[in-house]
């Protein structure tokens, strides 16, 4: 079982903070979380991510919208916001559900698989069932002698970590039928 996942999130060189994550499964489940205990402030002094990420987390439906403060980065009181420790639970369980034999996929994946594997703490910390490694898009791009121009490309929601981990399952199979011609 195929599962694609895509993670946002604050790095400096030293450290990789969870912003949001997303998760598609080929039995056709969906996951996606924002981090309430994302690192605000630091955050909103990242350019960056203020013009790419941050217009894509949650901002609350009808009512909420309306009134959520300016200065808040997303909605609070948005089902798809919680704390981290509630999301590691949250994506343990939906990586298990997958199987025994699950592979995680991820594109550029190597600091994505960090930042999801310190969801639990140390290296030696992750739970039975979540496997040791993603695979990458990039790699088998690169081994099927393709260039990045050459595949399905993304239309919407770059950067919003659901869409991303759509667009990692629509490129993963695009790969795959290659494969088996
Ligand atoms: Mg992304």
């Amino acid at each position: 079982m195929n599962l694609y996942y895509d993670l946002e999130f604050l790095e400096n060189g030293r450290t990789i903070e969870l912003i949001s994550i997303g998760m598609v499964c080929d039995d056709g489940r969906e996951y996606y979380a924002v981090n309430r205990d994302m690192p605000v402030r630091r955050i909103r002094k990242h350019k960056w991510l203020m013009e790419n990420v941050v217009p894509g987390l949650p901002k609350g439906h009808g009512d909420q919208r309306i009134h959520m403060p300016k200065r808040w980065l997303f909605h609070y009181a948005d089902h798809r916001v919680k704390p981290r420790k509630v999301i590691a639970d949250e994506v343990m369980n939906f990586i298990r559900a997958a199987g025994s034999d699950v592979e995680l996929w991820a594109n550029y994946g190597a600091y994505d698989h960090v930042c999801l594997a310190q969801l639990w703490g140390r290296m030696i910390d992750l739970p039975e069932g979540v496997p040791m490694f993603t695979r990458d898009i990039q790699q088998e791009r690169a081994r099927l002698g393709l260039a990045w121009n050459d595949l399905p490309q993304q239309e919407t929601g770059e950067h919003n970590a659901l869409a991303d981990a759509r667009h990692n399952q629509t490129v993963r199979r695009w790969l795959a039928e290659r494969t088996q011609k």
